[in-house]
């Protein structure tokens, strides 16, 4: 678990870190410092001007008020005003996060950052660890804040061989302040994320950091440091030195992304299209249907919160940030005039019966996650929190919230049009995907569309029916979803209540209730009995409470089919083919150092996001995001562990590892 800084705030109004006895900037003017120390040392400037990527990648030690973060972004404003600049991707690692208010006030301090300060205040995020990934300025400017301690972050970044880093922003408090941090395997871990020619300055001149960097394949040299300060270092390093932690059998083949189509219209394609549209990339969008969200994403209330096991498991890990990142995704969305209909009002898992209860208690013994996040409240607790009498306590998660998933849907994908980034076809269904020289050609009954250089099948249930598809392993899953009016009572209910299924509170004097689980049935038709299943459910735990007796009838229903993996977690990435993972990679059966041949990808260009089963709203904007940033090369916002746990691929990999196939 993360521990928060103890700062206080010096005579001069100077944050200083109590367990390091260190200031986090200079008392005479830490702006100007940081602006001369970082910025002007690594020649930010000249480089945004002549950059190779569209991206540039600063990466930072030490997060702390954020002052660099923020003195860039007010250079790169400035600069942008003039210039067409690369985005910026901002990397930064902090083992103890400032808090929130002690955040406000350190920044107070910088008048000139004010309107900056305050997009990273409303952003700044709860003290979990792994990378949030922040986004600002429309998508030009992205934040990814690696809490915890940057030795064991560092190799938990998904990276491939090519290097990802810029330049590096070297801060940490002094040396001799701060000697955990100050280790060689800092400086080789720093040179295997840098890209070749990345730069670096310090402020220290502190010599064992120079022969560390050095020792670390980096070219040093020291320059006149700030003020009155006589040296600090800066240096290069020549040649990226091919450091991977993401192994070839687990690769995202990087792309242009010239000319891309969508198979789908639900919450998937709407997140991809608009991931695809901050960037600036065009995409078509194919729906069978005559509007968007007509399959899973298509109930009336559909709650969106993380599904968090005791331990920071790599599902969990998924799902936790994901679920971050999609409610200050949303409420972007939002903020730019796209309405949908949501509540955050939080969601409460409640403990049932007694396995539920062991489970809830078990995960708040581990501790693994902040009560910010999810925290425990007893029966009385839970009734005050959802405004009516409960019987159980539970877990609260009070940033989750339900959405309309189709009016959500339908918000993001015009957000994604709005700058005419993307269009649809309607009433359009795509039968077979054909691989031509030019690029992948789709064909419906009367009309060939394409070539497109990507095609994602983002088709719900519908994803495995092309002949390159069909082997893919998805199954299918009913559920229903039953309205049921609102009594007086349960119209007092202020919160998303879990028990085994789930129920909302009123809108427009109907709640929804669900969902049925029928592993054996893809049919969307609303079944009676299942109706009465859902009713039965709350029944089960709720029958002797006020707000279940309150309740009037049922007035209908949707059913979809959701579909999944058997890991439970969903698939993004480039459609594997079944001979060629296999020939290429047999050596697996023997051991991972093998070596292997080379993939011949006959589907190259062909890609899947699909498997999200019900947990579309809360995982689909991060998973699309980590899928487009890998296609275009850019840092990705998961962890390696879980870039490999949503990998096409794994399910062969696994097998071949085990010598099962
Ligand atoms: N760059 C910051 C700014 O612009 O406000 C100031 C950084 S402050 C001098 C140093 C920061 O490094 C502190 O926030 C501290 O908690 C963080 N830090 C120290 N050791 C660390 C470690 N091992 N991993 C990650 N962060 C660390």
């Amino acid at each position: 678990m993360i521990k928060n800084a103890q700062i206080h705030f010096n005579e001069m109004g100077t944050p200083v870190a109590d367990n390091f006895d260190d200031v986090y900037f200079s008392n005479d003017d830490g702006l100007a410092e940081s602006h001369y120390v970082f910025f002007t040392q690594n020649k930010i400037e000249q480089r945004l001007l002549s950059h190779d990527q569209n991206h540039f990648v600063i990466a930072e030690t030490g997060f702390g008020t954020g002052l660099n973060f923020l003195n860039t972004w007010l250079q790169y404003d400035a600069l942008k005003k003039a210039h067409t600049l690369p985005r910026l991707h901002f990397i930064s690692f902090e083992k103890y996060p400032i808090n929130h208010s002690d955040l406000a006030t350190a920044l107070a301090a910088w008048p000139t950052l004010a309107q900056y300060a305050k997009q990273l205040c409303n952003q700044y995020p709860i003290s979990l660890v792994g990378c949030h990934r922040l986004e600002f300025d429309n998508g030009n400017i992205t934040l990814d804040l690696w809490f915890g301690d940057v030795h064991d972050s560092i190799p938990n970044i998904s990276c491939q061989s090519k290097g990802i880093v810029d330049a590096w922003f070297l801060d940490g408090f002094a040396p001799s302040k701060n000697p955990d941090m100050w280790q060689q395997s800092l400086f080789d871990a720093m040179a295997n994320l840098s890209r070749t020619g990345a730069t670096f300055a310090t402020f220290t001149a502190a010599g064992f950091v120079r022969r560390g960097l050095q020792q670390a394949g980096f070219e040093c040299q020291k320059v006149k440091g700030y003020g009155r300060k006589r040296e600090m270092v800066i240096g290069q390093l020549p040649q990226a030195d091919g450091y991977a932690s993401t192994p070839t059998y687990y690769e995202t083949s990087t792309t242009k992304l010239t000319n891309v189509a969508i198979i789908g219209g639900g919450i998937a394609s709407a997140c991809l299209a608009f991931q695809l549209s901050k960037r600036g990339i065009k995409s078509t969008l194919f729906c069978q249907d005559d509007s968007l969200a007509k399959g899973a994403s298509h109930n009336r209330q559909g709650a969106v919160y993380p599904n968090l096991q005791a331990n920071y498991a790599p599902s969990s890990e998924f799902y936790a940030h994901s679920f971050l990142y999609a409610k200050r995704f949303y409420e972007h969305i939002h903020s730019l005039g796209f309405e949908f209909t949501h509540q955050w009002c939080g969601v409460l898992l409640q403990a049932v019966n007694p396995s539920k209860s062991a489970q809830q208690q078990n995960l708040v013994n581990k501790g693994q996650w902040p009560d910010a996040l999810i925290r425990p409240l007893n029966a009385s607790q839970a009734s005050e929190v959802a405004g009516i009498s409960l019987p159980y306590g539970g877990l609260f998660i009070e940033q989750a919230g339900w959405v309309n998933p189709a009016q959500l849907t339908q918000a993001v994908f015009n957000a994604a049009q709005h700058n005419n980034y993307s269009q649809a076809h309607f009433n359009t269904d795509i039968e077979r995907l054909e691989k031509s020289p030019n690029g992948w050609l789709l064909h419906c009954q009367q009309h060939v569309f394409g070539p497109f250089s990507e095609v994602f099948v983002c088709a719900g249930e519908h994803t495995d029916r092309f002949e390159q598809t069909q082997f893919i392993g998805l199954q299918g899953v009913r559920g229903q979803v039953s309205h049921i009016q609102a009594g007086d009572v349960s119209s007092e209910l202020k919160t998303v209540l879990c028990h085994k299924g789930y129920f909302t509170p009123a809108l427009n004097g109907q709640h929804c209730m669900g969902a049925t689980f029928d592993k054996d049935s893809k049919s969307r038709e609303v079944s009676e009995q299942d109706n009465i299943t859902n009713r039965a459910q709350l029944d089960k735990f709720y029958a002797q409470t006020e707000f279940a007796q309150s309740l009037g009838d049922i007035t209908g229903a949707k059913a979809a089919v959701r579909c999944c993996f058997a890991d439970h977690l969903p698939m993004l990435g480039q459609m594997p083919e079944l001979n060629d993972l296999t020939s290429a990679f047999k050596n697996l059966r023997k051991g991972k150092h093998y070596g292997f041949e080379k993939l011949q990808q006959p589907f190259e260009g062909l890609h899947v996001v699909t498997g999200f089963g019900a947990r579309g709203l809360c995982s689909a904007p991060l998973a699309t995001e980590h899928l487009v940033a890998s296609l275009c090369n850019e840092p990705r916002p998961y962890s390696e562990r879980v870039h490999q746990a949503i990998h096409p691929n794994r399910f062969i990999v696994r097998d071949l590892i085990r010598n099962n196939i």
